[in-house]
């Protein structure tokens, strides 16, 4: 049974565009390597720090990401 969430994703903009990750990756240790669901593989320093507004709006949504949670299915 998957939370809500897991549909929905967690997005978060890193180095080189806005990606979506399964939301167990903000549990994740500290140091750890996750996965966007595009491939893009991240550190959770990474993931977890507060990203500012600007890079909000300046980082583009990565569309893989958006593709793979589109074609979940509902
Ligand atoms: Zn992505």
């Amino acid at each position: 049974m998957l939370a809500n969430g897991a549909k929905v994703g967690l997005w978060q903009p890193v180095g080189g565009g806005r990606h979506a990750f399964d939301l167990v990756a903000r549990s994740s240790e500290p140091g750890e390597l996750v996965k966007a669901l595009c491939g893009v593989v991240v550190s959770t320093d990474e993931l977890q720090r507060i990203a500012d507004e600007l890079a909000w709006i300046q980082e583009a949504t990565c569309m893989d990401c958006w593709r793979v949670l589109a074609n979940r299915p509902r």
